[in-house]
């Protein structure tokens, strides 16, 4: 009979986002309005025969890399850092080398470094879900091939140093250190420049979050020239297709929008670690468009936001995370909708309780 590798077999399931999420979106952490009004016009222009043609990806490669500051070879674009991801895994795992990850992180890295048979070494965090970078340091072995590292981090919105990140590219250069960096626009440091140091350092980028292009599925990663020829012998030659190629110098050439985005974001975050604060509910302070907190009992907490009409993720199955929601956030009447359904489901639930019986340390 039939049957999968045995890495697959026994492969965690990541749970996508479930059909008909009606609702305000705030449980993937993607832009809660949507993209620029550019790309939207540049999708009405489509013809024909821009579909009718495979994708070619090399101009607006050129495009993304002036954009982003590197040289043309230097970055390839990727059907989201999710396929950036696997590229690193397929190129550079063989079956039994080691894997690191800081838990808790992005699900994927552990899927793909399973998926390709490496042995996943997960350095967990310490409960303020500060970088492990010391301890991440000292798992490094002669079989470490790939690092993975979410800088901010999913789900907590913690930040790694910068120092830490460049002490592990030093401490592992037979190893490929991917700095996911898909939260970039709401932190605003980035390993880009540092990079150039370092021939085993990948950084990638999205257009999923603050570009509100998460349906085109459009990434980039960025890499020593020499390295990324090995991981393009690995990439599909048409992984980006011809719409997202399309729409991408658009999405890149509207900046204000952007930082328009990203300064509302901003801000409602602000609003609702005050409000979180009132409450008594344990937060961590965040660099992304989410905030963790806990909450308690988590289902439950799910479930009355979505009665309110307002999507969050239960994250408590994630290392330390028991009894945490993710929280995304979107521009200001966006907030008031999530801080009126907050404030009457903590009221509710009497969560302020619940979450001081669990010991909750302040940030
Ligand atoms: N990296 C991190 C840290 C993420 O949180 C996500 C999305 N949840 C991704 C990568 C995947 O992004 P994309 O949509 O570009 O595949």
């Amino acid at each position: 009979m039939l049957s999968a590798r045995e890495a697959v077999q026994t492969l965690p399931l990541y749970h996508p986002p479930l059909a008909g999420r009606d609702g305000l979106r705030l449980d993937f952490n993607e832009n809660t309005v949507g993209c620029s009004p550019r790309v939207l016009e540049r999708l009405r222009r489509l013809g024909a025969e821009e579909l009718a043609r495979y994708p070619e990806r090399e101009a607006v490669e050129a495009n993304v890399a002036d954009a982003l500051g590197v040289a043309t070879p230097e970055l390839l674009l990727t059907n989201g850092v999710d396929e950036a991801i696997h590229l690193l895994c397929e190129t550079y795992l063989e079956p039994g080398d080691e894997a690191l990850i800081a838990v808790p992180t992005y699900s994927m890295y552990r899927i793909y470094m399973m998926a390709a048979g490496a042995q996943v070494v997960a350095v967990p965090s310490s409960a303020d879900f500060s970088f492990p970078g010391d301890e991440l340091c000292k798992r490094i072995t002669k079989r470490t091939r790939l690092i993975a590292i979410a800088n901010p981090n999913n789900p907590t919105g913690t930040i790694a140093p910068m120092e830490d990140l460049q002490r592990i590219a030093r401490a592992a250069p037979d190893a490929a250190v991917l700095i996911d960096e898909a939260y970039f626009e709401f932190y605003g440091q980035s390993m880009l420049a540092a990079r150039k140091e370092f021939a085993n350092v990948f950084v990638a980028r999205t257009f999923s979050k603050a570009y509100g292009l998460a349906g085109l599925r459009l990434g980039a990663l960025v890499g020593d020239a020499e390295q990324m020829l090995a991981v393009r012998r690995v990439c599909s030659p048409y992984n980006v297709n011809a719409v997202a190629l399309a729409c991408l110098p658009e999405a890149l050439s509207d900046q204000a929008y952007i930082q328009q985005y990203v300064s509302e974001v901003r801000e409602s975050r602000a609003r609702l670690e005050r409000a979180l604060e009132a409450s008594g509910v344990q937060f961590w302070t965040t660099h992304a468009n989410f905030v963790l907190a806990r909450v308690g009992a988590a289902a439950g907490f799910v479930e009355q936001m979505r009665r309110r009409g307002i999507l969050v993720r239960d994250r408590s199955s994630d290392h330390g995370c028991e009894g945490c929601v993710r929280i995304t956030l979107g521009p200001r009447e966006h907030a008031d909708r999530l801080l009126t359904a907050l404030q009457e489901t903590v009221a509710e639930l009497g969560i302020t309780q619940a979450a001081s019986r669990q010991g909750a340390l302040r940030p």
